[in-house]
């Protein structure tokens, strides 16, 4: 794991509503009940704190387009972050969305990122660690070198900032206690700070663990048999649309993980993001 001031991006995930249901999303869309969308002031707020971290703070969600104030807080992010590579913005452009000009205009950095082929592959996120390694020492080995968070983020929910951003996708799901008050100096935290966030996420998720992925396409989710008790308990649901699958995959023998691992598939990565941009290029001026 690394420290939270050595990171590159910080997420602000501003909703949890999202037009798709890919297998394995690390916010675990289709299981709750229903979505949030994180208030106004709470996005100013992250967005301040973040004012001094080097990094790109980024909007993502679920879909962020989707957010009823998008066009407030993309503005707001403008104001407060003058560099325009520092406002990122993580999306799946949903068609008919209306804001092409103004993400041209206020995103310096955009990850476009269509879920929805069967190229792109997702890692067995609600398959437990703690189920599928029985020897603990190695459990934790292999959380403590997770390349999620090693290569991705931070982020900060409507109940807080947390140390990785899938933790903070459990916390928001099951009822978590919430993440670190977010104040103007919260993401110089060290590795040492995390272990009440890393104990309680950790074990329940699959992201750390050599395990076949799957298809995003394919519209279900691995889960463990501990896990998929904890969603019926929350009455998720994924689980009653039959959109769950207790994991019978097995660990692999080879893992390379890096940050775009999930688009290994595609045969073209600057053919596959073009195809999207211009899915954005069509939009432009849209909406009136
Ligand atoms: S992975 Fe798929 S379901 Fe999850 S947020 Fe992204 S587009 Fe939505
Ligand atoms: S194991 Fe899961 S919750 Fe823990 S750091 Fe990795 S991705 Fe985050």
């Amino acid at each position: 794991m690394r420290p939270l001031y050595e990171m590159e991006i910080i997420q602000i995930d501003v909703t949890n509503a999202c037009a798709n249901s890919c297998s394995n999303c690390t916010r675990l869309i289709g299981h709750h009940r229903k979505p949030f969308f994180m208030g106004f002031d709470i996005f100013c707020n992250a967005v301040d704190s973040l004012a001094d971290f080097p990094g790109i703070v980024g909007m993502i969600g679920g879909e962020p387009l989707l957010h009823p104030d998008f066009e407030k807080m993309a503005h707001y992010m403008a104001r407060k972050l003058p560099d325009p590579k520092r406002r990122g913005l993580w999306s799946s452009i949903p068609k008919g969305n209306k804001y092409g000009s103004l993400i041209k205009e206020v995103f310096g950095t955009q990850y476009f990122n269509d879920h929805t082929v069967n190229t792109i592959l997702h890692q067995p996120v609600l398959v437990a660690a703690e189920e599928v390694v029985k020897d603990k020492e190695e459990m934790w080995e292999l959380i403590d070198h997770c390349w999620v968070q090693n290569m991705w983020s931070a982020s900060i929910t409507p109940k807080g900032a947390f140390f990785c951003e899938v933790a903070a996708s459990f916390d928001m799901l099951f009822g978590g206690p919430g993440g670190w008050e977010v104040g103007p100096d919260w993401w110089k935290r060290g590795v040492d700070e995390f272990d009440e966030q890393k104990n309680r996420a950790c074990p329940k998720c699959g992201c750390a663990i050599p395990l076949e992925r799957r298809p995003s396409v394919d519209n279900i989710d691995d889960v463990s048999p501990v896990n998929l008790e904890l969603l019926r308990r929350i009455r998720s649901p994924g689980v009653a649309k039959g959109r769950t699958q207790l994991y019978t995959g097995r660990r692999v023998e080879s893992w390379s993980p890096h940050s775009n691992w999930y688009m290994d598939e595609v045969d073209d990565e600057m053919e596959y993001r073009k195809r999207i941009s211009d899915r954005l290029d069509g939009q432009l001026g849209g909406g009136e």
